[in-house]
């Protein structure tokens, strides 16, 4: 039964709220995790994690349990209907690979495994954030029960914030979908990832074992249509809007559709409150950063704790240093989504020929692609 009085509490047991669990495991805190859901996710969703995020987990001591994760040794970037294209390597960033493709549900099973302090099938249906702690309350096998936390971590993916008091978030609807599945292509990925931009949205093709996992993003109704088409069509369509790069494909897995807007907490603090990951920022996937900047945000977040003593948790210093040490990483990763896909996504074909010069740019100014890289890879640091 979960306890009345907690250190920590967390609300959400996804990756960022399981990954901010596992880094305090030996704190001696008491740290209590609610999670809506009764069972594992089974979340067909890849996830692109970058170098940095490996080494994040690396140090939670789970990288080695995360099931066949597929290394992403260059991405070619491109758009349909203009010229230039880039290409990142590994070696332009010092790295080994640039990211590792794994899918959510199979992240989420590595990241859970030796959790203790974890109560499934309880969700949080009030918080209440105050000057000397704070509360949720939540139901939990047919009843409803609170806790008290001296700091109250909400890692609950954003959709349920809107009746919370004390949090403003913006919102930015793309009016787009993304439609994700596995498919099979004729010739071999060799570890290369593709971005290709489109008017409709950005179409990426990422290498996920044999396989690859595709994320393309296109307006809601036609991603209905393509997850009602059948596999010889969707194959089809999607050689036709993809190209020839990979020489057409030959098998799709289920297909499944994911609504897509940026939405952002003004703050990610509230008194004896931290926000984080999708519950802080949402993004659209273009740039697979959702997740990197989410683990970035537990990462900080722990060692801000284990660094404090116990009588700091929770205080508006600790809420300060983490707004600090956030600010730059957070409201990076938000600005850079964002402007990729307003750039990226006018037809208009002066600014056509401009992304065209910028691509190619890119791909001739190594110290440029360096930049870029390490800061997708590692976040920005305030
Ligand atoms: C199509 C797609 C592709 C993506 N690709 C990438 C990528 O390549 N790389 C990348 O870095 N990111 C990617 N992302 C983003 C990534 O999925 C998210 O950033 C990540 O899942 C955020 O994790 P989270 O734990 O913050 O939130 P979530 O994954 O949303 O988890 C929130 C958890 O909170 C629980 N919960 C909700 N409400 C309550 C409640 N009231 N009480 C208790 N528990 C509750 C939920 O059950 C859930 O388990 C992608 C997203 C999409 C949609």
């Amino acid at each position: 039964m979960p306890p009345e009085f907690a250190d920590v509490l967390i609300v959400g047991g996804g990756p960022t709220g399981a990954a901010l669990t596992l880094a305090l495991r030996n704190s001696g805190l008491d740290v209590v995790l609610l999670e809506a859901k009764e069972c594992l996710s089974s979340d067909p969703r890849p996830l692109a994690l970058s170098y940095g995020s490996r080494l994040i987990l690396e140090r939670l001591g789970v990288w080695a349990q995360v099931a066949a994760p597929t290394p992403i040794l260059s991405i070619h970037v491109s758009q349909r209907g203009g010229f230039g294209c880039s290409v990142l390597n590994a070696s332009h960033a010092d790295v080994p690979a640039l990211g590792y493709v794994v899918s959510y549900g199979e992240l989420q099973s590595a990241l859970q495994n030796n959790q203790t302090g974890c109560f499934r099938g309880a969700t949080v249906l009030r918080i209440e954030s105050g000057e000397e702690a704070a509360r949720a309350e939540f139901s939990y096998l047919g009843s409803m029960r609170q806790v008290t936390a001296k700091l109250l971590v909400i890692a609950e993916g954003g959709r349920g914030l809107e009746g919370v008091e004390g949090v403003t978030q913006r919102e930015k609807d793309y009016h787009q979908s993304a439609v994700v599945t596995q498919v099979v292509s004729r010739l071999l990925h060799c570890n290369v990832a593709y971005e290709r931009f489109t008017p409709q949205g950005p179409i990426a093709l990422l290498p996920f074992g044999e396989k690859l996992a595709l994320v393309w993003t296109t307006g809601p109704h036609v991603a209905d249509m393509l997850c009602g088409l059948n596999d010889t069509l969707f194959l089809q369509r999607l050689h036709q809007h993809f190209g020839d790069r990979l020489g057409g494909f030959t098998e799709t897995g289920r297909r499944v559709s994911f609504p897509l807007k940026l939405r952002y907490a003004t703050t990610p603090t509230m008194p004896r409150t931290v926000i984080l990951g999708n519950a802080a920022q949402t993004l659209h996937p273009v740039a697979g950063q959702g997740f990197n900047l989410g683990l970035r945000d537990s990462w900080e977040l722990s060692e801000i704790i284990l660094r404090s003593d116990e009588q700091q948790l929770g205080t508006s210093e600790m809420l300060r240093t983490y707004r600090a040490r956030r600010r730059l990483d957070r409201y990076g990763g938000i600005f850079f989504t964002d402007t990729l896909l307003t750039l990226f996504s006018s037809d208009s074909a002066p600014l056509r020929a401009v992304r065209g010069f910028g691509l190619a740019a890119l791909d001739a100014l190594p110290s440029a692609k360096r930049f870029l890289m390490r800061r997708m890879i590692f976040g920005a640091r305030g």
